[in-house]
C-alpha cells in the first residue's frame, strides 16, 4: 500500500515550491490508490503558528488537494523521545556541548586548511566527569546521531544512484540542549511508524536523505523510497527563494490563478511532458509519471498561469461563477449574457469588476478630436428601445449611411467613446449590456 506525506513546517504561508511537493506526493499516492497523509511538522514552538497550519489547509482545500490524514509532530513528542532512548541505549547518540561560536571556529579552521567542514566528534573523547563539568557550565548539550563512516547509497525516483561518503557530513543534531526533538529525528520516527512508502521532496534535502537512512536502519526500520525534486527559479534561472514570498499560494490566489491553472503547470514543470491545461486532478493523476522528472533546476515564471487561468476560464459554465458574478451586482437578468461575453476578454475573475463598472456606470470617453463631431452626430442616432445582438449592426449601419464613415474609421471612435478603450469585448455583444444606454430605453 502506496502511503505519502507532505510535511510542512507553519513557519510561513506555503508557496509554489512547497507546492511541487505536495503535489507530487499527492499525485503518487492517488495514482496508486494509496493514502496522502498532510503532515504538520510543528515541533519548534517558537516558529510554528496556528494561523499557518488553517492557511496551510485552506491553500490545500483551494486547490482540491485533499488528504486522507492529517498529523501532527506536537502531539508525538513521546514517540520520539523513545526514539532517542533506544537510540541513547544502542550507543547512537551522544552529548556535545560546543557553543555555536565555537562550533563556527572549527568550521572556519577546517576550511582554511582545505577540509570540508564537517563536525570533528570532540565530544566523543568528553569523559563522564568533563561532561558534568560541560553540563554544570553550559545546560545540558546537544543529542547527536553517530554516523557509521560509510557510503550511503539510494536509487532516487529522479536523480538515479545517489551516494554520499557518511564522514563528509557532521553527525546531526537530533535533539537541542533544552530537550526539543529536532526534524531529522522526528521526520524518521514519523515515516517509519505510519508506513510511509514514498518520499519526494526538494533537492535541499539530499544530505538529510543520507542521515535519516541511517537512523532508519538503526531504529530498525524500513526506509521509503525517496525521490528529490530540482529546486525552482526565477524565469531567468535566477535564486526563487527571496521572492518566494510573493509567490505564496495565497497571493496567487488573490491575484486570480486559477487552480487547474496552476496544477497543470506545477504538475508538468521541470518534466519531459508537455504542460497542458487540465480541466480535473483525476486527468492530472492519469498523465504523472514522477520518473519524467529532470534533476536540473527547474525555471517557474509566475506570467505562464495567467494564459492558463484565461483558458480555464473560456470554458467555465456560467453556473459556476453565477455567484461571483451576483455578487458584483450584475442584475439577474443579464448576469449569464454578462459572462458569456466576458469570459473571453478577462484573464482572472478579478477583472470581472472592472468590466461590470463599465457596463454599469459607462466609461470616460476618449474622443479624438478629429471625430468629435462625427461622434456626437452618431450618438445622437443611438436605438431606441430593448437593446439586442443587432442593435450594434443596425446603428453603426445607419451611423455609416449618414456620415460616409466606414471600417476601423467608424467602429474606433464609436468603441473609444463607449468604453474608452481600445480593445475589449466584441461591441456587438457588449452594447445591449451597457446599463446608461439601456436605461434611456
Ligand atoms: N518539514 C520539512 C520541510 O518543510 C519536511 C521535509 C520532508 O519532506 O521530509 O522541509
Amino acid at each position: 500500500m502506496t502511503v505519502t506525506r507532505f510535511a510542512p513546517s507553519p513557519t510561513g504561508y506555503i508557496h509554489v515550491g512547497n507546492l511541487r511537493t505536495a503535489l507530487m506526493n499527492f499525485l503518487i499516492a492517488r495514482k496508486a490508490g494509496g493514502t496522502f497523509i498532510l503532515r504538520i511538522d510543528d515541533t519548534d514552538p517558537e516558529r510554528s503558528k496556528e494561523e499557518y497550519v488553517d492557511a496551510i489547509k485552506e491553500d490545500l482545500e483551494w486547490l482540491g488537494l485533499h488528504w486522507d490524514r492529517i498529523e501532527r509532530q506536537s502531539q508525538r513528542l513521546d514517540r520520539y523521545a523513545e526514539a532517542a532512548d533506544r537510540l541513547r541505549d544502542m550507543g547512537q547518540l551522544y552529548e556535545a556541548f560546543e557553543t555555536p561560536t565555537e562550533l563556527d571556529l572549527k568550521r572556519k579552521k577546517q576550511l582554511n586548511m582545505g577540509r570540508p567542514p564537517v563536525y570533528d566528534r570532540a565530544a566523543l573523547a568528553l569523559s563522564e566527569d568533563e561532561k558534568a563539568r560541560l553540563r554544570d557550565e553550559r545546560g545540558p548539550g546537544v543529542w547527536r546521531f553517530k554516523l557509521d563512516h560509510q557510503r550511503i547509497g539510494w536509487e532516487d525516483g529522479i536523480l538515479g544512484p545517489v551516494s554520499i561518503d557518511a564522514a563528509s557530513v557532521s553527525d546531526p543534531v537530533l535533539i537541542r540542549g533544552d530537550g526539543q526533538v529536532l526534524y531529522t529525528l522526528a521526520s524518521v520516527v514519523d515515516d517509519t511508524e505510519m508506513g510511509v512508502t514514498d518520499v519526494v521532496r526538494g533537492a535541499d534535502h539530499v544530505t538529510n536523505t543520507a542521515t535519516q537512512i541511517q537512523i532508519i536502519a538503526a531504529l530498525g526500520g524500513k526506509a521509503p523510497d525517496f525521490a528529490h525534486h530540482s529546486l525552482l527559479t526565477g524565469p531567468q534561472g535566477d535564486a526563487l527563494s527571496k521572492r518566494l514570498g510573493t509567490l505564496s499560494l495565497r497571493d496567487l490566489r488573490a491575484r486570480g490563478v486559477e487552480p487547474m491553472a496552476l496544477l497543470s503547470l506545477m504538475a508538468r514543470l521541470g518534466s519531459s511532458d508537455p504542460v497542458e491545461l487540465r480541466t480535473s486532478i483525476d486527468e492530472l493523476v492519469e498523465g504523472f509519471d514522477i520518473t519524467h522528472f529532470g534533476a536540473a533546476p527547474t525555471k517557474f515564471d509566475a506570467d505562464d498561469l495567467f494564459p492558463l487561468t484565461a483558458h480555464v476560464l473560456q470554458e467555465r459554465p456560467y453556473e459556476q461563477v453565477a455567484d461571483t458574478i451576483a455578487a458584483l451586482g450584475v442584475p439577474g437578468d443579464i448576469a449569464p449574457r454578462f459572462w458569456e461575453v466576458m469570459r473571453e476578454n478577462i484573464t482572472t475573475l478579478n477583472d470581472l469588476g472592472d468590466w461590470w463598472a463599465l457596463c454599469r456606470d459607462g466609461a470616460e470617453p476618449i474622443i479624438d478630436e478629429a471625430d468629435r463631431e462625427f461622434v456626437a452626430q452618431a450618438m445622437a442616432m443611438l436605438p431606441e428601445g430593448p437593446l439586442d445582438e443587432d442593435s450594434w449592426g443596425n446603428w453603426t449601419g445607419a451611423v455609416k449611411e449618414a456620415t460616409g464613415r466606414k471600417g476601423r474609421g467608424l467602429f474606433m471612435p464609436l468603441r473609444l467613446a463607449l468604453t474608452g478603450q481600445q480593445h475589449g469585448p466584441d461591441m456587438r455583444r457588449l452594447l445591449p449590456l451597457l446599463q446608461r444606454i439601456r436605461a434611456k430605453e
